[in-house]
Protein backbone atom coordinates (compact mmCIF):
# COMPACT_ATOMS: atom_id res chain seq x y z
CA UNK A 1 0.00 0.00 0.00
CA UNK A 2 1.44 3.07 -0.79
CA UNK A 3 2.49 5.97 1.62
CA UNK A 4 1.05 9.07 2.09
CA UNK A 5 3.91 10.88 0.78
CA UNK A 6 4.12 9.17 -2.21
CA UNK A 7 0.39 9.86 -2.60
CA UNK A 8 1.16 13.65 -2.29
CA UNK A 9 4.37 13.48 -4.65
CA UNK A 10 1.59 12.18 -7.34
CA UNK A 11 -0.41 14.83 -6.63
CA UNK A 12 1.93 17.29 -7.14
CA UNK A 13 3.19 15.78 -10.13
CA UNK A 14 -0.61 16.09 -11.60
CA UNK A 15 -0.45 19.64 -10.26
CA UNK A 16 2.11 20.42 -11.87
CA UNK A 17 1.19 19.12 -15.11
CA UNK A 18 -1.97 21.55 -15.16
CA UNK A 19 -0.19 25.24 -14.15
CA UNK A 20 2.95 26.55 -15.43
CA UNK A 21 5.49 26.67 -12.56
CA UNK A 22 5.06 30.78 -11.61
CA UNK A 23 1.48 29.75 -11.25
CA UNK A 24 2.24 26.60 -9.38
CA UNK A 25 5.07 27.93 -6.99
CA UNK A 26 2.39 31.19 -6.58
CA UNK A 27 -0.40 28.64 -5.14
CA UNK A 28 0.99 25.87 -4.14
CA UNK A 29 4.49 26.54 -3.13
CA UNK A 30 3.27 27.38 0.42
CA UNK A 31 2.43 24.03 0.77
CA UNK A 32 5.50 22.20 3.01
CA UNK A 33 4.40 18.65 3.24
CA UNK A 34 2.31 15.97 4.47
CA UNK A 35 1.09 16.56 7.99
CA UNK A 36 -0.64 12.97 8.88
CA UNK A 37 -3.31 10.98 7.29
CA UNK A 38 -6.72 10.22 9.62
CA UNK A 39 -10.02 8.80 9.13
CA UNK A 40 -10.28 10.36 5.52
CA UNK A 41 -8.21 13.23 6.08
CA UNK A 42 -5.08 14.02 4.63
CA UNK A 43 -3.39 16.89 6.33
CA UNK A 44 -1.12 18.99 4.43
CA UNK A 45 0.92 21.79 6.17
CA UNK A 46 1.15 25.05 4.98
CA UNK A 47 2.89 27.93 5.42
CA UNK A 48 0.40 31.06 7.47
CA UNK A 49 -3.48 31.68 7.46
CA UNK A 50 -3.54 32.92 4.30
CA UNK A 51 -2.03 30.68 1.59
CA UNK A 52 -4.66 28.04 4.18
CA UNK A 53 -7.38 30.09 3.40
CA UNK A 54 -6.74 30.39 -0.44
CA UNK A 55 -6.30 27.06 -0.65
CA UNK A 56 -9.36 26.02 0.44
CA UNK A 57 -11.35 28.39 -1.59
CA UNK A 58 -9.49 28.07 -4.96
CA UNK A 59 -7.92 24.31 -5.25
CA UNK A 60 -9.16 21.86 -2.56
CA UNK A 61 -11.87 20.95 -4.45
CA UNK A 62 -9.46 20.13 -7.68
CA UNK A 63 -6.89 18.51 -5.76
CA UNK A 64 -9.46 15.87 -3.92
CA UNK A 65 -10.31 15.11 -7.43
CA UNK A 66 -6.82 14.44 -8.05
CA UNK A 67 -6.57 12.60 -4.96
CA UNK A 68 -9.51 10.31 -5.39
CA UNK A 69 -8.29 9.22 -9.04
CA UNK A 70 -4.84 8.16 -7.60
CA UNK A 71 -6.54 6.29 -4.57
CA UNK A 72 -8.96 4.03 -3.76
CA UNK A 73 -10.26 5.18 -0.28
CA UNK A 74 -12.24 8.28 -0.77
CA UNK A 75 -10.08 10.61 0.58
CA UNK A 76 -10.18 14.80 0.83
CA UNK A 77 -7.21 17.19 1.83
CA UNK A 78 -7.54 19.42 5.16
CA UNK A 79 -4.94 22.30 5.72
CA UNK A 80 -3.01 23.05 8.85
CA UNK A 81 -0.63 25.90 9.16
CA UNK A 82 2.58 25.31 10.57
CA UNK A 83 1.71 27.33 13.63
CA UNK A 84 -0.84 25.01 14.52
CA UNK A 85 0.77 22.29 13.90
CA UNK A 86 3.58 23.55 16.50
CA UNK A 87 0.78 23.85 18.50
CA UNK A 88 -0.55 20.16 18.31
CA UNK A 89 2.84 18.33 19.13
CA UNK A 90 3.35 16.55 16.18
CA UNK A 91 4.25 13.32 16.58
CA UNK A 92 6.64 11.32 15.07
CA UNK A 93 4.97 7.78 14.01
CA UNK A 94 2.66 9.43 12.53
CA UNK A 95 4.20 10.42 9.67
CA UNK A 96 4.18 6.79 8.73
CA UNK A 97 0.66 6.28 8.72
CA UNK A 98 -0.22 4.44 5.05
CA UNK A 99 -3.58 4.97 3.40
CA UNK A 100 -5.50 2.37 5.09
CA UNK A 101 -5.63 -0.83 2.31
CA UNK A 102 -9.44 -1.73 2.13
CA UNK A 103 -8.27 -5.42 1.53
CA UNK A 104 -7.15 -5.59 4.99
CA UNK A 105 -9.97 -3.73 6.74
CA UNK A 106 -12.99 -4.80 8.56
CA UNK A 107 -14.01 -0.80 8.42
CA UNK A 108 -15.22 1.72 6.28
CA UNK A 109 -13.68 4.89 6.93
CA UNK A 110 -15.96 7.60 5.77
CA UNK A 111 -15.28 11.84 5.04
CA UNK A 112 -16.58 14.57 6.92
CA UNK A 113 -18.24 16.17 4.13
CA UNK A 114 -16.04 19.61 3.50
CA UNK A 115 -18.72 22.05 2.43
CA UNK A 116 -20.79 21.03 5.98
CA UNK A 117 -19.50 23.53 8.60
CA UNK A 118 -21.35 25.52 10.73
CA UNK A 119 -20.54 28.29 9.09
CA UNK A 120 -22.80 27.08 6.30
CA UNK A 121 -25.46 26.86 8.10
CA UNK A 122 -27.80 29.09 8.46
CA UNK A 123 -29.63 29.31 11.43
CA UNK A 124 -33.35 29.94 12.24
CA UNK A 125 -36.31 29.48 14.27
CA UNK A 126 -37.02 25.62 12.91
CA UNK A 127 -33.01 24.90 13.92
CA UNK A 128 -32.20 27.09 16.67
CA UNK A 129 -31.84 24.96 19.65
CA UNK A 130 -30.30 22.08 17.20
CA UNK A 131 -27.71 24.52 16.12
CA UNK A 132 -26.94 26.25 19.47
CA UNK A 133 -26.35 23.10 21.09
CA UNK A 134 -24.45 21.90 18.41
CA UNK A 135 -21.75 24.56 18.57
CA UNK A 136 -21.73 24.09 22.47
CA UNK A 137 -21.06 20.16 22.27
CA UNK A 138 -18.16 20.98 19.62
CA UNK A 139 -16.90 23.69 21.57
CA UNK A 140 -16.91 21.61 24.74
CA UNK A 141 -17.41 17.91 24.20
CA UNK A 142 -19.87 16.00 26.67
CA UNK A 143 -21.97 18.93 27.01
CA UNK A 144 -24.76 16.73 26.31
CA UNK A 145 -24.06 13.15 25.79
CA UNK A 146 -25.14 11.69 23.56
CA UNK A 147 -26.64 14.68 21.40
CA UNK A 148 -29.62 13.31 19.93
CA UNK A 149 -30.64 14.55 16.65
CA UNK A 150 -34.22 14.36 14.85
CA UNK A 151 -36.37 15.00 12.23
CA UNK A 152 -37.61 14.90 8.85
CA UNK A 153 -35.27 13.92 5.43
CA UNK A 154 -33.31 16.89 4.20
CA UNK A 155 -33.28 19.17 7.14
CA UNK A 156 -29.83 19.39 8.32
CA UNK A 157 -29.23 17.28 10.58
CA UNK A 158 -26.49 14.78 8.96
CA UNK A 159 -24.75 18.64 8.19
CA UNK A 160 -25.20 19.33 11.64
CA UNK A 161 -23.39 16.53 12.88
CA UNK A 162 -20.44 16.73 10.56
CA UNK A 163 -20.31 20.26 11.53
CA UNK A 164 -19.40 19.33 14.85
CA UNK A 165 -16.84 17.33 13.66
CA UNK A 166 -15.32 19.91 11.27
CA UNK A 167 -15.45 21.95 14.32
CA UNK A 168 -13.55 19.69 16.75
CA UNK A 169 -10.42 19.14 14.65
CA UNK A 170 -10.10 22.50 13.81
CA UNK A 171 -9.98 23.09 17.51
CA UNK A 172 -7.74 19.90 17.74
CA UNK A 173 -6.60 17.86 14.15
CA UNK A 174 -5.37 15.39 16.37
CA UNK A 175 -8.95 14.54 18.15
CA UNK A 176 -9.88 11.32 16.76
CA UNK A 177 -13.26 11.90 14.61
CA UNK A 178 -14.70 9.18 13.21
CA UNK A 179 -18.00 9.45 11.24
CA UNK A 180 -20.43 6.81 9.90
CA UNK A 181 -23.75 5.81 9.25
CA UNK A 182 -25.96 3.26 10.75
CA UNK A 183 -26.10 0.73 7.88
CA UNK A 184 -21.99 0.91 7.17
CA UNK A 185 -21.61 0.24 11.44
CA UNK A 186 -23.87 -2.32 10.65
CA UNK A 187 -21.80 -3.60 7.19
CA UNK A 188 -18.61 -3.20 9.55
CA UNK A 189 -20.01 -5.00 12.11
CA UNK A 190 -21.49 -7.86 9.73
CA UNK A 191 -17.77 -7.78 7.74
CA UNK A 192 -15.71 -7.97 11.21
CA UNK A 193 -17.37 -11.23 11.50
CA UNK A 194 -17.23 -12.70 8.47
CA UNK A 195 -13.80 -13.38 7.78
CA UNK A 196 -13.25 -16.64 8.19
CA UNK A 197 -9.87 -17.45 9.73
CA UNK A 198 -8.66 -14.18 10.07
CA UNK A 199 -11.97 -13.36 12.08
CA UNK A 200 -10.01 -12.43 15.57
CA UNK A 201 -8.21 -9.58 13.54
CA UNK A 202 -11.13 -8.39 11.67
CA UNK A 203 -12.94 -8.33 14.90
CA UNK A 204 -10.26 -7.00 16.58
CA UNK A 205 -9.67 -3.87 14.02
CA UNK A 206 -13.10 -3.41 14.33
CA UNK A 207 -13.34 -2.85 17.71
CA UNK A 208 -9.82 -0.62 17.55
CA UNK A 209 -11.36 1.66 14.84
CA UNK A 210 -14.79 2.42 16.63
CA UNK A 211 -13.68 2.53 20.12
CA UNK A 212 -10.53 4.93 19.53
CA UNK A 213 -12.80 7.40 18.88
CA UNK A 214 -12.86 10.91 20.73
CA UNK A 215 -16.10 12.21 18.95
CA UNK A 216 -18.23 9.55 17.58
CA UNK A 217 -20.83 10.93 14.49
CA UNK A 218 -23.42 8.26 13.66
CA UNK A 219 -25.98 9.13 10.99
CA UNK A 220 -29.37 7.55 10.68
CA UNK A 221 -29.33 5.57 13.86
CA UNK A 222 -33.08 4.55 12.83
CA UNK A 223 -31.65 1.76 10.40
CA UNK A 224 -29.96 -0.12 13.12
CA UNK A 225 -33.88 -1.18 14.10
CA UNK A 226 -34.56 -4.69 13.67
CA UNK A 227 -30.52 -5.45 13.64
CA UNK A 228 -30.11 -7.23 17.14
CA UNK A 229 -26.69 -8.11 16.72
CA UNK A 230 -25.82 -4.70 15.43
CA UNK A 231 -27.55 -2.94 18.35
CA UNK A 232 -25.77 -5.08 20.70
CA UNK A 233 -22.76 -4.19 19.79
CA UNK A 234 -23.38 -0.79 19.59
CA UNK A 235 -24.39 -0.51 23.02
CA UNK A 236 -21.27 -1.95 23.98
CA UNK A 237 -19.30 0.62 22.15
CA UNK A 238 -21.79 3.42 23.55
CA UNK A 239 -21.13 2.32 27.07
CA UNK A 240 -17.15 2.03 26.37
CA UNK A 241 -17.16 5.75 24.74
CA UNK A 242 -19.58 7.25 27.36
CA UNK A 243 -17.98 5.55 30.47
CA UNK A 244 -14.68 7.54 28.87
CA UNK A 245 -16.21 10.79 28.44
CA UNK A 246 -15.76 10.67 24.50
CA UNK A 247 -18.71 12.95 22.46
CA UNK A 248 -21.31 10.86 20.86
CA UNK A 249 -23.81 12.55 18.14
CA UNK A 250 -26.58 10.89 16.91
CA UNK A 251 -29.03 11.71 13.89
CA UNK A 252 -32.47 9.85 13.25
CA UNK A 253 -35.59 10.55 11.79
CA UNK A 254 -37.41 9.99 14.83
CA UNK A 255 -37.44 10.88 18.51
CA UNK A 256 -35.68 8.18 20.38
CA UNK A 257 -39.20 7.01 22.16
CA UNK A 258 -40.48 6.16 18.67
CA UNK A 259 -37.63 3.92 17.49
CA UNK A 260 -39.02 0.40 16.28
CA UNK A 261 -37.60 -2.77 17.29
CA UNK A 262 -34.87 -1.12 19.62
CA UNK A 263 -33.37 -2.68 22.41
CA UNK A 264 -34.67 -0.57 25.34
CA UNK A 265 -31.73 -0.44 26.80
CA UNK A 266 -30.44 1.45 23.97
CA UNK A 267 -33.25 4.05 22.99
CA UNK A 268 -32.74 5.08 27.03
CA UNK A 269 -29.55 5.71 26.79
CA UNK A 270 -30.43 7.81 23.25
CA UNK A 271 -32.70 9.91 26.03
CA UNK A 272 -29.51 10.74 28.11
CA UNK A 273 -28.27 13.22 26.74
CA UNK A 274 -29.91 16.26 24.59
CA UNK A 275 -32.41 15.43 21.86
CA UNK A 276 -33.29 18.23 19.70
CA UNK A 277 -35.02 18.57 17.11
CA UNK A 278 -34.74 19.98 13.08
CA UNK A 279 -38.25 21.40 11.82
CA UNK A 280 -38.81 22.63 8.38
CA UNK A 281 -37.82 25.83 7.53
CA UNK A 282 -40.37 28.70 7.07
CA UNK A 283 -40.08 30.91 4.46
CA UNK A 284 -37.30 33.86 5.88
CA UNK A 285 -35.21 30.53 6.26
CA UNK A 286 -35.50 28.65 3.17
CA UNK A 287 -34.58 32.63 1.63
CA UNK A 288 -31.68 32.64 3.70
CA UNK A 289 -30.58 29.82 2.68
CA UNK A 290 -31.19 30.04 -0.74
CA UNK A 291 -29.02 33.02 -0.40
CA UNK A 292 -26.46 31.40 1.54
CA UNK A 293 -26.38 28.73 -1.28
CA UNK A 294 -26.11 30.73 -4.39
CA UNK A 295 -22.28 31.75 -3.62
CA UNK A 296 -21.50 28.00 -4.38
CA UNK A 297 -23.50 28.26 -7.32
CA UNK A 298 -22.58 31.20 -9.08
CA UNK A 299 -19.82 32.96 -9.37
CA UNK A 300 -21.96 36.01 -10.08
CA UNK A 301 -24.60 35.60 -6.69
CA UNK A 302 -25.51 39.69 -6.62
CA UNK A 303 -27.06 39.24 -10.26
CA UNK A 304 -29.61 36.91 -8.48
CA UNK A 305 -33.01 39.31 -7.70
CA UNK A 306 -35.15 39.16 -4.74
CA UNK A 307 -37.50 38.04 -6.44
CA UNK A 308 -36.13 34.75 -7.19
CA UNK A 309 -34.84 33.85 -4.01
CA UNK A 310 -39.14 34.60 -3.19
CA UNK A 311 -40.40 32.66 -6.08
CA UNK A 312 -38.18 29.38 -5.45
CA UNK A 313 -39.12 29.98 -1.86
CA UNK A 314 -42.34 29.70 -2.19
CA UNK A 315 -42.85 26.70 -4.08
CA UNK A 316 -40.27 24.75 -2.33
CA UNK A 317 -41.37 24.86 1.21
CA UNK A 318 -40.46 20.91 2.32
CA UNK A 319 -36.93 19.63 2.27
CA UNK A 320 -34.02 21.52 2.48
CA UNK A 321 -32.42 19.67 -0.55
CA UNK A 322 -35.46 19.66 -2.67
CA UNK A 323 -34.96 24.02 -2.02
CA UNK A 324 -31.25 23.74 -2.97
CA UNK A 325 -31.97 21.21 -6.14
CA UNK A 326 -34.44 23.56 -7.12
CA UNK A 327 -32.44 26.76 -7.43
CA UNK A 328 -29.23 24.85 -9.30
CA UNK A 329 -31.87 24.19 -11.64
CA UNK A 330 -31.91 27.92 -11.71
CA UNK A 331 -29.28 28.84 -12.07
CA UNK A 332 -27.86 26.04 -14.47
CA UNK A 333 -30.82 27.10 -17.11
CA UNK A 334 -30.31 30.85 -16.75
CA UNK A 335 -26.58 30.44 -16.90
CA UNK A 336 -26.84 28.34 -20.20
CA UNK A 337 -28.70 30.04 -22.11
CA UNK A 338 -28.21 33.16 -21.32
CA UNK A 339 -31.11 34.39 -19.88
CA UNK A 340 -31.72 37.24 -16.93
CA UNK A 341 -32.44 35.71 -13.84
CA UNK A 342 -36.45 36.61 -12.99
CA UNK A 343 -39.40 35.09 -12.26
CA UNK A 344 -40.53 33.88 -15.66
CA UNK A 345 -37.14 32.38 -16.29
CA UNK A 346 -37.24 30.83 -12.97
CA UNK A 347 -40.97 29.52 -13.45
CA UNK A 348 -40.02 27.56 -16.97
CA UNK A 349 -36.71 26.10 -15.33
CA UNK A 350 -38.63 24.60 -12.42
CA UNK A 351 -41.71 23.72 -14.38
CA UNK A 352 -41.87 20.38 -14.35
CA UNK A 353 -40.78 19.77 -10.58
CA UNK A 354 -43.57 22.69 -10.08
CA UNK A 355 -45.83 20.34 -12.03
CA UNK A 356 -45.06 17.11 -9.63
CA UNK A 357 -45.63 19.59 -6.78
CA UNK A 358 -49.02 20.00 -7.32
CA UNK A 359 -50.22 17.07 -4.95
CA UNK A 360 -53.96 16.88 -5.95
CA UNK A 361 -54.50 13.22 -7.90
CA UNK A 362 -54.45 13.99 -11.81
CA UNK A 363 -55.96 11.56 -14.84
CA UNK A 364 -52.26 10.81 -15.12
CA UNK A 365 -50.83 9.83 -11.26
CA UNK A 366 -54.73 8.41 -10.78
CA UNK A 367 -53.93 5.65 -13.75
CA UNK A 368 -50.34 5.01 -12.33
CA UNK A 369 -51.63 4.60 -8.83
CA UNK A 370 -54.71 2.73 -10.23
CA UNK A 371 -52.71 -0.06 -12.00
CA UNK A 372 -50.21 -0.35 -9.65
CA UNK A 373 -52.55 -1.28 -6.99
CA UNK A 374 -54.35 -3.61 -9.17
CA UNK A 375 -51.18 -5.58 -9.56
CA UNK A 376 -49.77 -5.43 -6.20
CA UNK A 377 -53.66 -6.31 -5.16
CA UNK A 378 -53.48 -9.57 -7.31
CA UNK A 379 -50.34 -10.35 -6.44
CA UNK A 380 -51.02 -10.91 -2.55
CA UNK A 381 -54.44 -11.89 -3.32
CA UNK A 382 -55.98 -9.19 -1.26
CA UNK A 383 -58.88 -7.36 -2.17
CA UNK A 384 -57.91 -3.68 -3.73
CA UNK A 385 -60.70 -1.96 -1.65
CA UNK A 386 -58.90 -2.95 1.47
CA UNK A 387 -55.61 -1.49 0.01
CA UNK A 388 -57.94 2.46 0.63
CA UNK A 389 -58.97 1.18 3.79
CA UNK A 390 -57.78 2.18 7.67
CA UNK A 391 -57.09 -1.69 8.52
CA UNK A 392 -53.54 -1.97 10.00
CA UNK A 393 -54.18 -5.88 8.96
CA UNK A 394 -50.18 -6.99 8.56
CA UNK A 395 -50.96 -7.88 4.82
CA UNK A 396 -52.17 -4.95 4.08
CA UNK A 397 -49.84 -2.71 5.80
CA UNK A 398 -47.43 -4.77 3.71
CA UNK A 399 -49.15 -4.01 0.45
CA UNK A 400 -49.50 -0.36 1.09
CA UNK A 401 -45.98 0.25 1.94
CA UNK A 402 -44.79 -1.13 -1.36
CA UNK A 403 -47.18 0.45 -3.56
CA UNK A 404 -45.96 3.64 -1.88
CA UNK A 405 -41.96 2.63 -2.01
CA UNK A 406 -42.36 1.83 -5.54
CA UNK A 407 -44.69 5.68 -6.22
CA UNK A 408 -41.63 7.19 -4.82
CA UNK A 409 -38.72 5.48 -6.11
CA UNK A 410 -39.64 4.68 -9.63
CA UNK A 411 -42.23 7.05 -10.05
CA UNK A 412 -40.79 10.36 -8.38
CA UNK A 413 -44.04 11.01 -6.77
CA UNK A 414 -43.64 13.54 -3.90
CA UNK A 415 -44.73 12.26 -0.57
CA UNK A 416 -47.87 14.54 0.07
CA UNK A 417 -48.50 13.46 -3.74
CA UNK A 418 -48.56 9.58 -2.32
CA UNK A 419 -50.55 10.59 0.56
CA UNK A 420 -53.52 12.12 -1.17
CA UNK A 421 -54.06 8.68 -3.44
CA UNK A 422 -54.25 6.98 -0.05
CA UNK A 423 -56.80 8.84 2.12
CA UNK A 424 -54.89 11.75 2.51
CA UNK A 425 -52.39 10.34 4.88
CA UNK A 426 -49.94 12.50 5.91
CA UNK A 427 -46.03 12.45 4.68
CA UNK A 428 -44.92 11.67 7.41
CA UNK A 429 -46.72 8.34 7.35
CA UNK A 430 -46.27 7.98 3.63
CA UNK A 431 -42.27 8.79 4.29
CA UNK A 432 -42.50 6.23 7.29
CA UNK A 433 -43.74 3.59 4.72
CA UNK A 434 -41.03 4.02 2.51
CA UNK A 435 -38.49 4.18 5.19
CA UNK A 436 -40.17 0.72 6.61
CA UNK A 437 -39.87 -1.07 3.42
CA UNK A 438 -36.10 0.16 2.74
CA UNK A 439 -35.59 -1.49 5.72
CA UNK A 440 -36.86 -5.17 5.08
CA UNK A 441 -35.08 -4.54 1.86
CA UNK A 442 -31.53 -4.49 3.87
CA UNK A 443 -32.56 -7.97 5.36
CA UNK A 444 -30.70 -10.17 2.94
CA UNK A 445 -33.28 -13.16 4.47
CA UNK A 446 -36.44 -11.21 3.52
CA UNK A 447 -38.64 -11.13 0.26
CA UNK A 448 -39.23 -7.79 -0.60
CA UNK A 449 -36.66 -7.55 -3.14
CA UNK A 450 -37.97 -10.28 -4.54
CA UNK A 451 -41.60 -9.06 -4.52
CA UNK A 452 -41.02 -5.83 -5.74
CA UNK A 453 -38.91 -6.57 -8.66
CA UNK A 454 -42.00 -9.19 -9.44
CA UNK A 455 -44.49 -6.50 -9.18
CA UNK A 456 -42.37 -4.38 -11.36
CA UNK A 457 -42.37 -6.99 -14.01
CA UNK A 458 -46.16 -7.99 -13.78
CA UNK A 459 -46.63 -3.87 -14.42
CA UNK A 460 -44.54 -3.94 -17.30
CA UNK A 461 -46.79 -6.53 -18.56
CA UNK A 462 -49.78 -5.05 -18.09
CA UNK A 463 -48.84 -1.76 -20.06
CA UNK A 464 -47.40 -3.44 -22.81
P1 LIG B 1 -30.75 15.36 6.62
O1 LIG B 1 -29.51 14.70 7.13
O2 LIG B 1 -31.59 15.96 7.69
O3 LIG B 1 -31.54 14.50 5.69
P2 LIG B 1 -28.84 17.08 5.30
O4 LIG B 1 -28.03 17.46 6.48
O5 LIG B 1 -28.27 16.08 4.37
O6 LIG B 1 -30.30 16.61 5.75
O7 LIG B 1 -29.24 18.40 4.53
C1 LIG B 1 -29.72 18.40 3.20
C2 LIG B 1 -29.16 19.59 2.47
O8 LIG B 1 -29.72 20.77 2.99
C3 LIG B 1 -27.66 19.74 2.63
O9 LIG B 1 -27.11 20.16 1.41
C4 LIG B 1 -27.49 20.83 3.68
O10 LIG B 1 -26.32 21.57 3.48
C5 LIG B 1 -28.72 21.67 3.45
N1 LIG B 1 -29.23 22.36 4.64
C6 LIG B 1 -30.19 21.93 5.49
N2 LIG B 1 -30.43 22.85 6.44
C7 LIG B 1 -29.60 23.88 6.19
C8 LIG B 1 -29.36 25.15 6.83
N3 LIG B 1 -30.05 25.54 7.91
N4 LIG B 1 -28.41 25.95 6.30
C9 LIG B 1 -27.73 25.57 5.20
N5 LIG B 1 -27.90 24.41 4.57
C10 LIG B 1 -28.82 23.57 5.05
MG1 LIG C 1 -28.83 12.80 6.68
Amino acid sequence: MENIETVWLQVQTKLKEKYDEATYNEHFGSIKGVYKYSNGHLYLIVTNEFSKYRLIKFYQTEMNEILNSLIEEKCIFQFVTEEEVTKYNKEKEENSFTTPNSKEKSVTQRILRPEYTFENFVPGEANREAFTIAVKVANSPTYANPLYIFGDIGLGKTHLMVAIGHAVLKNNVNANVIYTTAQQFVEDYFNSKNKNQKSTDAAERFNQYYRSADLLLVDDIQFLSGKTGSQEEFFKLFEILYENNKQIVITSDRPAEELDNMMPRLKSRFAWGIPVDVRKPNFELRKSILKLKVNYLYNEPEMVPEEVFDFIAENFDQNVRELEGALRRVVAYCVSFSLPFNRENAAIALSSLLKQDKNAPNKQSEKIVNNLKEVTSSYFNINIKDLDSPSRRQDLVYARNIIIYILRTKYNFPLKKIGTHFGGRDHATIAHAINKIEQMLNDENGNTKQDIENILKKLEKKSE
